[in-house]
C-alpha cells in the first residue's frame, strides 16, 4: 500500500471527504515526510505545523457536522515564500526581507484557505524569483530529490522539489521566464504557468509585472487543473486579472486528443537542445499522434530574439518593483547609517545579493535618458514581434510542443559562475511570457543520469483546457508521472 505522502491530491481529497483518513491525518504524513526529507532537500523556508494541524482539525469538525466541502478539501499544499501570508513571515527567499511579517494575504492563498486547504509552509525561491536554480536564495540552496547534487531549477525549486520529495502534494509557484515551468522540468512534476490575466497577483511580491503569474506545480495533470482551477479567477485588487468565468479545468479532461492540431517549433528543437531532451520529447510527440493529433512543423523565426528581450523588460520592471525597499517599511534595516540617505544605501546594500544587484543596475541603465530608446523601447518591439509570430502560428494550430529547458537538471555549483549559461536555461520558456500565453510542463522520460525531462505545451491566451486535455491523455498513455525519487 503507497503511503499517504505518495498520493495524489485527488486522491487525498477523495479520502477525506469520505472519511476514510481524516485531514490531520493526512496532514501528519506530511509533516513527518517533511522531518524525513527536509535534512536533504531544504525545500522550506518556513514550515508551519500548528497552523496546519489546527486547518486540517477544522476541515475535520466541518466534515464531521455533515458539510460537504470542496475538491480540495483538507489537503495539503505549500506555497513559494513571495507569496503573502498574513502573519506568516514572507521573505523572498532575501536578507532584506528577513522578518516581514505581512499584514494581509495573497488573493491565491485566501483562495486556497476558503478552499479548505492546509498550508504547510512556504517554500525556497531564488531571491525575488530571480534565477534559475535557488542557489541565488539569500539563505540556501534546495536540493532536486532525484538527485541532491543537482538543482532543483527556479526560480520556484522550492515547491518543486517539495512536491517531488512527497512533502507536500501541491505547491504553488511563480513564473515570470519559466520560474513554474523550469523547476516542473527538473523535478519530473506537472507545472503550469497560466494565461497573463487568469489568476490574480496580488499579495505575489512583484518581480516584472508585465510577466509575473502564479501556477500550480502538482504529480498529475489532474491535481494541476484542480489547483487551477481553485486560484484562478478575476480579483478587482489585481487590475490585470481578466473578468473571464473560470472554467472546471478538471472537466476539461475528455481524453481525447483525435483531430488536435499540433505545432512543432523548428527553433525549439535547434543547438543547444540536449540529444536526450529532443528524443524525450520527440517520442512524446509520437505518442500524442498514435492518439489521432496531427502533428506538423512551424516556424517561430523571433524565438532566438526573446531571451535578449526579456532580459531588458524583466530587469527594467524589476528596477522599479525594487524600489520599496529602502529599510523604513519593510524586513530588515541597516544598523550603520547616520541619515536617511546612508539609511537607504546600506540597507540595500547589505540586503539585496549580487542577482538582484546586477539586475537593479541592468534596469536602471535600460530606462534611463538616452538609452531607453536603444534598449526598453527596442525590446518591447522585439515583444510584439514575438506575440506576432505566436499569433500565426496558433492560426494553424490548436498548441505547440516543444522541451521545456534545454537539459534535464545541471549540477549545485556548475552554472553559478556563468550567467549567460545559466540564463540560457530559460530559452524555451520565456517566449511564453513575453506573449503572455499559457504554458503547461509535464514529464516525458528519463535521461541515462535518471534525470526526468520535461516537454512543454503552448497554447493560445485562455486555452488552458486545451493544454491540460493534451498532457491529460499523455500522460494516460504513459507512466512517467507515477515514478517518485528514491530519497
Ligand atoms: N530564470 C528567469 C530569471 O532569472 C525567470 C525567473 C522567473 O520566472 N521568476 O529571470
Amino acid at each position: 500500500m503507497a503511503e499517504l505522502y505518495e498520493l495524489t491530491a485527488a486522491d487525498l481529497a477523495a479520502k477525506i471527504a469520505s472519511r476514510e483518513v481524516s485531514a490531520r491525518e493526512v496532514t501528519e504524513a506530511f509533516l513527518a515526510r517533511i522531518t524525513v526529507a527536509e535534512p536533504s532537500v531544504h525545500a522550506f523556508l518556513t514550515v508551519t505545523p500548528e497552523l496546519a494541524r489546527a486547518q486540517a482539525d477544522a476541515i475535520d469538525t466541518r466534515l464531521a457536522a455533515g458539510e460537504s466541502l470542496g475538491p480540495l478539501a483538507g489537503v495539503p499544499v505549500a506555497l513559494k515564500d513571495n507569496l503573502c501570508t498574513a502573519g506568516i513571515e514572507t521573505t523572498c527567499a532575501s536578507q532584506i526581507l528577513r522578518g516581514f511579517v505581512p499584514p494581509y494575504s495573497a488573493t491565491v492563498a485566501e483562495k486556497l484557505q476558503d478552499s479548505g486547504v492546509v498550508l504547510l509552509g512556504k517554500t525556497n525561491l531564488d531571491e525575488f524569483a530571480m534565477g534559475s536554480s535557488t542557489e541565488n536564495s539569500g539563505f540556501f540552496t534546495t536540493g532536486n530529490p532525484w538527485n541532491p547534487d543537482r538543482v532543483p531549477g527556479g526560480s520556484s525549486g522550492g515547491s518543486a522539489a517539495a512536491v517531488a520529495a512527497g512533502e507536500a502534494p501541491l505547491s504553488l509557484g511563480s513564473d515570470t521566464g519559466g520560474s513554474i515551468r523550469q523547476p516542473a522540468a527538473f523535478c519530473g512534476l506537472v507545472g503550469i504557468k497560466p494565461t497573463y490575466g487568469r489568476v490574480s497577483r496580488y499579495g505575489l511580491v512583484a518581480f516584472a509585472s508585465s510577466l509575473d503569474q502564479i501556477g500550480p506545480f502538482a504529480h498529475t495533470v489532474e491535481d494541476a487543473a484542480l489547483l487551477l482551477t481553485a486560484i484562478s479567477g478575476h480579483d478587482e485588487r489585481d487590475s490585470t486579472s481578466v473578468p473571464r468565468p473560470v472554467p472546471d479545468y478538471v472537466q476539461a479532461l475528455t481524453g481525447h486528443v483525435e483531430g488536435l492540431r499540433i505545432g512543432i517549433p523548428a527553433e525549439y528543437f535547434a543547438e543547444g537542445i540536449s540529444p536526450e531532451v529532443r528524443a524525450a520529447v520527440m517520442s512524446a510527440v509520437g505518442v500524442l499522434r498514435g492518439l489521432g493529433a496531427v502533428v506538423d512543423e512551424v516556424s517561430l523565426p523571433y524565438t532566438d530574439y526573446a531571451l535578449a528581450a526579456y532580459y531588458i523588460v524583466a530587469p527594467a520592471e524589476a528596477s522599479s518593483n525594487l524600489a520599496r525597499y529602502d529599510g523604513v517599511r519593510y524586513g530588515m534595516r541597516t544598523a550603520r547609517s547616520s541619515n536617511h540617505i546612508e539609511l537607504f544605501e546600506r540597507t540595500r546594500e547589505e540586503g539585496f545579493g549580487a542577482e538582484v544587484k546586477q539586475r537593479i543596475l541592468t534596469g536602471t541603465y535600460a530606462l534611463s535618458h538616452g538609452y531607453y530608446d536603444a534598449f526598453y523601447l527596442k525590446a518591447q518591439k522585439v515583444r510584439t514581434l514575438l506575440q506576432r509570430d505566436f499569433a500565426a502560428a496558433f492560426e494553424r494550430f490548436d498548441l505547440l510542443v516543444t522541451p521545456t529547458t534545454p537539459t534535464t537538471a545541471f549540477g549545485i555549483g556548475e552554472k553559478s559562475n556563468d550567467p549567460l549559461a545559466m540564463k540560457l536555461s530559460d530559452i524555451c520558456t520565456i517566449p511564453a511570457n513575453m506573449a503572455g500565453i499559457p504554458a503547461l510542463s509535464q514529464c516525458c522520460g528519463f535521461d541515462t543520469d535518471g534525470l526526468p525531462v520535461g516537454m512543454q505545451l503552448m497554447g493560445p491566451a485562455f486555452s488552458e483546457e486545451t493544454l491540460l486535455r493534451a498532457a491529460h491523455a499523455y500522460e494516460a498513455a504513459t507512466d512517467w508521472h507515477m515514478r517518485r525519487p528514491n530519497l
